[in-house]
């Protein structure tokens, strides 16, 4: 056999003109073209004509380019030359064109040690050399776009991080992100890498059913799985799926081409057997990679469960406070400091009398306030900027028709990012009605003691009196003395039985005790202390058989304290007239007077919790509360109390009540 170096031309020729590799044997010192293959003649863009010819003849564009240089260099040397991702030139169908090549030129030497052909092989490695170029070019761009991924992604947190920021702003940077990468995986088989990188859940789905084909950690750790789903079908992988609209989508988007934006919607997941709630914002874009009889859906991903839930656990707060601030008639409101505007709730402006849609700024409180109240209030506001405390004030406003109202408010100062107070919180309270019945409650306080005071004087002083005379012989003195005290002491007697009873009202104590009675017998046997005194004439009047269903001791209370207050107020009136009348199922009974009467606007009052006129130096006593309870009694019993009164003439005291026990 013959050794490579002594091969035989002839043979070697036919070896590798078999070849698909390019090859082509040169000899001699002008290189002369001894055989050139199919594959070389392509590469030189030549044909059949060149064998024979020499190498510069043959491919004349290749005198300027380092090649016959080389082979010149290769024959007089011996020395075989190789050569890698070698640029040149060459005139292919009439155009030259830059290929790049892998080539050796191998020296065959003869038994001297001589050159005697060269053995020329060849691979294009221009679509190599493009694919590094693309490669790094990719690479460039793929870092860019990395960048842009991480600064979207930046975006993206910060964005999230503003719970009320608005998603589209997501979507938008969803949007380019996907363009880029959608971009990217049609020309680019770096697709896979891109993924596994990505900042934000990515996978790839192929094909119509949906094979999980890439995916990164970020997409695993949404769906609660490991890299095994790699190869599965999306619903083998995920079966909990079945029955949420998502395959469907995915379906969807497979078919039409048309891509899906999903906004913080819900996917249940299955993570280590609980099925768990998600909130996603995402995006399925197809990707039609050119020729390729399958596409792939491209999934990108972001999990916002964090911010849907504090959002939605926002809300629901905000709900319950409307609920509750609405329940509570409580006004709340947020006043910007330097500027002096303020977001008011409805509340807010009614609680100062202004209408929901009015504007109410700032100095528009300190104006309703009494201006006596405005620095104390201005005050508490800053001592609790001062102090991050809470501020709590009483003060009273005049609203626009004059009137005037009391208010509670509360507030809370609220800081900027360097923690300068800027903002007060506050809400308020009308407490008008709190604040009446107080100022009613101190003067109920003054009149009483005042009341009791004047009966305990008289009775101390009669005793006192009494005492001092007590080793005289008992005259008529003594017994004045005596009637004095007993008749101031009924006094006190009858007003704390009036306090008994209020206090008992108060705590929802009042009994009532029905049953039937004759009720024309009640008034007969009534206020015998009157007729005993023979200073008044009590006539009762009206239908004598009436029967009524009612609490027979209240009843005479309220007819009493009618007739008390007769005697009281109209001492003139030596009549006193009791009607009694039925007015279809009611019966009525009324109390007249022939006094003086009472003023038209004093009437209304007279039943008020602790309401009495002013009757100074004229010796009345009493609490203002009789008529009150007397209200209470006949409110017990379902019925109506009233007055009417001509000034100078007299007035009547009334009320009505069911005769009989109602059917239900
Ligand atoms: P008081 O303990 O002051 O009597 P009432 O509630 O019984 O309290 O009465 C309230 C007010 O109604 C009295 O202060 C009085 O001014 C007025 N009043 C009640 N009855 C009469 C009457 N017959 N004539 C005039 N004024 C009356």
């Amino acid at each position: 056999m013959n050794a490579p170096d002594h091969i035989n031309p002839e043979q070697l020729l036919s070896i590798l003109f078999q070849s698909p590799n390019a090859t082509a044997v040169y000899t001699g010192s002008n290189i002369k073209i001894l055989s050139a293959n199919a594959a070389m003649l392509k590469f030189w863009g030549k044909d059949r004509s060149v064998i024979g010819k020499n190498f510069t003849d043959a491919i004349p564009e290749l005198i300027d380019q380092p090649f016959p240089g080389i082979l010149r260099e290769v024959w007089d040397s011996g020395i075989t030359y190789y050569a890698k991702n070698y640029p040149a030139t060459l005139e292919i169908d009439g155009e030259l064109q830059e290929s790049y090549f892998d080539f050796e030129y191998k020296a065959i030497l003869n038994e001297k040690g001589k050159t005697e052909f060269i053995l020329h092989t060849a691979f294009e490695v221009s679509e190599r050399m493009a694919a590094q170029k693309l490669v790094l070019e990719k690479s460039v761009s793929e870092q860019k776009l990395n960048e842009e991924l991480s600064a979207i992604n930046e975006e993206y947190t910060a964005t999230n991080e503003e719970l009320s920021s608005t998603n589209e702003e997501l979507m938008t940077a969803e949007n380019s992100l996907i363009k880029l990468i959608a971009e990217l995986h049609d020309k680019e088989k770096r697709f896979r890498f891109m993924i596994e990188q990505s900042p934000v859940a990515m996978a790839s789905l192929k094909g119509e059913n949906l094979i999980v084909d890439i995916v990164n950690d970020i997409v695993l750790n949404i769906w609660g799985k490991d890299r095994s789903v790699v190869g599965m079908s999306l619903p083998e992988a995920l079966p909990e799926l079945e029955g949420q609209p998502f395959l469907g989508i995915l379906k969807k988007v497979y078919k039409t081409g048309k891509p899906f934006y999903g906004n913080e919607l819900k996917v249940s997941l299955s993570n280590n057997g609980n099925l768990t709630d998600r909130y996603l914002n995402f995006v399925y874009h197809r990707t039609n990679v050119d020729g390729a009889e399958e596409h792939s859906i491209l999934i990108v991903a972001n999990d916002v469960t964090e911010q849907v839930l504090a959002r939605k656990n926002v809300d629901e707060i905000n709900t319950r406070l409307e609920i509750a601030l609405d329940a509570s008639s409580l006004g709340s409101t947020e006043v910007h400091l330097a500027t002096g505007v303020m977001k008011s709730n409805d509340q807010f402006k009614r609680n100062f009398g202004f209408e929901p849609d009015e504007e109410f700024v700032y100095a528009d409180l300190f104006e309703a306030m009494f201006p006596e109240y405005r620095e104390k209030v201005k005050a508490l506001v800053q001592e609790s900027i001062r102090t991050n405390g809470i501020y709590k004030a009483e003060y009273p406003i005049k609203w626009r028709d004059g009137s005037t109202h009391w208010i509670q408010a509360n507030g809370r100062p609220r800081y900027d990012e360097n923690g300068k107070g800027d903002r007060m919180v506050g809400m308020t309270l009308d407490i008008t009605d709190k604040k009446l019945f107080e100022q009613q409650k101190d003067d109920f306080l003054s009149i009483a003691s005042h009341e009791l005071k004047t009966p305990i004087t008289v009775v101390k002083a009669c005793l006192q009196f009494l005492y001092r005379i007590k080793d005289q012989p008992f005259s008529d003195t003594h017994t004045r003395m005596i009637e004095q005290s007993v008749k101031h002491i009924g006094k006190m007697a009858e007003m704390v039985d009036d306090l008994l009873n209020i206090r008992r009202l108060s705590e929802g104590q009042l009994q009532i005790e029905k049953k039937y009675f004759n009720i024309y017998d009640l008034l007969s046997n009534t206020c015998n202390h009157i007729k005993l005194e023979n200073k008044y004439k009590l006539i009762i009047q009206g239908e004598r058989s009436l029967d009524v269903f009612a609490d027979e001791h209240r009843i005479e209370q309220v007819v009493i304290n009618f007739v008390n207050n007769a005697v009281k107020y109209a001492p003139e009136s030596y009549e006193i007239i009791i009607t009694l009348e039925s007015e279809r199922e009611y019966v009525k009974v009324s109390v007249k007077d022939f006094g003086k009467g009472i003023e038209k606007e004093e009437l209304p009052k007279l039943f008020d919790r602790y309401y009495r006129k002013d009757h100074s130096g004229k010796g009345y006593s009493g609490l203002g509360l009789g008529l009150y309870i007397c209200s209470q009694i006949i409110e017990k019993h379902k019925g109506e109390i009233g007055a009417e009164s001509v000034l100078n003439e007299g007035s009547t005291f009334w009320f009505k009540i069911p005769i009989s026990e109602p059917i239900i």
